[in-house]
């Protein structure tokens, strides 16, 4: 029988304070050459043991080999200059320095393939892979090629269904979209958003998902969350599409948020990923508190499509506090699980 309640992450986790300087985003490596190259293997070893003492039923590489969950992949692509660099306003929210397209993107080699490759190696356990979507990735850049959002995305679109084949002719079993920006631009999600991201799974037998959340528990974005007004209801506007969407599992923020729970509703039928671990505060969640989220999600979310998960990614959380957050984890889904068979 299938396992109720498989507990994942969003994605990210710490790592070790001997491959880049913890609790910081785009840390640099501490290694480089061949030292680099098995240094993230044992990273990734490391958070993938983490990640089965603590529980988790659905394991990933805890993003061990990049450094930033958009700006790795695109470093890999052509057409665009990281040497050119422009400040735009990213998310609509904060100015960041960013690399500019300067010529039609494609994608040389693989990306993440051989890091997929070596985890399913690893272990048995189903297997989790994160990539950026394209909206998100458009938004991370200055395009001084195409002058249009939605062509660039869609070349993003090919560019990931390419990645995304690959990452499932390795073995990888869910394969993650992470668009943080579609919880921004709401009219680009309706008119070619969500198209863009059918276009990045076409083809798939695999599982897919979108991770939609408010954001690592960085300045800017808490800074942002203060202006959003005493109920969050951004999901409102996306999620009647995105449950007509082909896109199998969506992955959202729910614990600590004040997502009104009820926007749940207008995605009835679709599996979840419930955040019920907040990534923007080093308290630990108790068992109790976990169960306390996805039980408010089962009013909304058959057992069976239900996911037990993280907000977002925990990288820039010290590592004693994602381990502790993941134990919680394991341990409230452990909660609801037995009130479901009992
Ligand atoms: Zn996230």
């Amino acid at each position: 029988m299938k396992k109720l309640l498989p507990t994942s992450t969003a994605g990210s986790l710490p790592k070790p304070n001997w491959l880049a300087e913890p609790e910081k985003l785009w840390s640099p490596w501490k290694l480089e050459g061949d030292a680099l190259t098995s240094g993230k293997q044992d990273a990734l070893r490391i958070a993938l043991q983490e990640q089965q003492s603590c529980g988790i039923d659905i394991v990933s590489d805890g993003e061990q080999t990049r450094q930033h969950f958009v700006t790795t992949f695109i470093e890999h692509l052509q057409g665009v200059d990281f040497n050119l660099r422009e400040t735009v306003k990213i998310r609509d929210r904060y100015d960041a320095s960013v690399p500019t397209v300067t010529g039609p993107v494609s994608r040389p080699k693989s990306v993440f393939v051989e890091d997929a490759r070596f985890l399913r190696q690893q272990t048995d356990q189903p297997i989790k892979w994160a990539l950026p979507g394209p909206m998100t990735m458009v938004d991370t850049l200055y395009d001084a090629h195409y002058n249009s959002r939605e062509k660039l995305a869609w070349e993003f679109a090919k560019i990931l269904n390419q990645e995304a084949k690959e990452l499932q002719a390795v073995g990888v079993d869910i394969i993650q979209f992470d668009e943080p920006a579609f919880n921004v631009f709401f009219d680009e999600v309706s008119d070619w958003g969500i198209a863009c991201l059918e276009k990045a799974i076409e083809g798939l037998s695999c599982e897919t998902v979108v991770h939609i959340c408010y954001g690592y528990g960085i300045q800017a974005n808490t800074d942002w969350k203060k202006t959003l007004g005493s109920e969050w209801r951004q999901y409102e506007a996306i999620f009647p599409k995105l449950q007509q969407s082909n896109i199998d599992i969506i992955s959202l923020e729910c614990h600590n948020s004040r997502v009104p729970i009820e926007l749940l509703e207008l995605i009835r039928g679709k599996k979840v990923m419930v955040g019920a671990i907040d990534v923007a505060s080093e308290n630990i969640e108790t068992p109790e508190q976990v169960a306390d989220t996805l039980r408010s999600a089962l009013q909304y979310v058959d057992a069976d499509k239900l996911y037990p998960c993280t907000n977002c990614g925990m990288a820039p959380l010290p590592r004693e506090v994602a381990r502790a957050k993941l134990s919680a984890l394991h341990a409230g889904a452990d909660i609801i699980r037995k009130e479901l068979v009992g």
